[in-house]
């Protein structure tokens, strides 16, 4: 039986951090479902189409194609063929994401590809509805959180290594705009699941949330084979 693990809480708790470096200990596929809905985002974006009006964006949508590639286990992210995993990381492409993933109909084409992409194989996927609506029998579910603050830090320090100066209060406010878009939409919001376990990251580093993980997965499906 495969394996899923899946993995939501807000924006910049280290998710995709601790999904990339798991899949590779546990050589699982990882799924970053946050960069399909940039690609979407990204899309509204070059083609100067305002995605805050809902009407705007439903036409193109079945012209769409979204697709993932892994090159040495590292996921690519396709639209319409070309590789934009480079262009989606921006803070434009951030809000475009969680305007867009608002709406019903992008939800429910990219639930049903993330579904999809899952298959049968072992996955650690991550996001903000994994354990609610896309994977709701996942073996493993985390939510995890940390306090704004600490969130801005590491978003700041991710803009920083990329050689991109930003102001705090800027960023802390985007992420808080972001949190209560992603909270407080009609469709699928972001939520705990019933069974999800609650990660508080605010004071763990990157490895201690990793093991932590790896130990609540062994606890669940007995010993499991790590690669590194
Ligand atoms: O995770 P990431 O910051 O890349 O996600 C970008 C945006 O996409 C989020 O702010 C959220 O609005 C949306 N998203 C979502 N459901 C997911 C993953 C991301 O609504 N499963």
């Amino acid at each position: 039986m495969s394996i899923q693990i899946a993995l939501d809480g807000p924006s910049a708790t280290g998710k995709s951090t601790v999904a990339k470096n798991l899949s590779k200990r546990l050589n699982y596929i990882y799924i970053d479902t946050g960069a399909m809905y940039r690609a979407i985002g990204l899309f509204y974006i070059k083609n100067n189409i305002d995605y805050d009006i809902e009407e705007n964006v439903l036409p193109h949508l079945d012209s769409l194609n979204v697709s993932l590639k892994y090159e040495n286990g590292v996921q690519r992210i396709f639209l319409n063929d070309e590789d934009i995993t480079d262009s989606i990381r921006t803070e434009e492409v951030s809000r475009a994401a969680s305007v867009v993933s608002q709406y019903l109909l992008v939800r429910e084409k990219l639930v049903s590809l993330q579904q999809e992409f899952a298959g049968r194989n072992n996955v650690i996927m991550d996001g903000r509805d994994i354990g609610t609506v896309v994977l709701p029998n996942a073996t493993l579910k985390i939510y995890l959180t940390a306090s704004v603050e600490e969130r801005t830090r590491r978003r700041l320090k991710d803009y920083q290594e990329k050689g991109i100066e930003m102001d705090f209060l800027d960023v802390k406010k985007e992420l808080e705009e972001r949190d209560y878009r992603d909270t407080h939409r009609e469709n699928s919001p972001l939520k705990q699941a019933d069974d999800a376990i609650l990660l508080d990251t605010t004071e763990l580093s990157v490895i201690e949330v990793e093991n932590k993980i790896v130990e609540l997965l062994n606890k669940k499906v007995g010993n499991i084979d790590e690669k590194i």
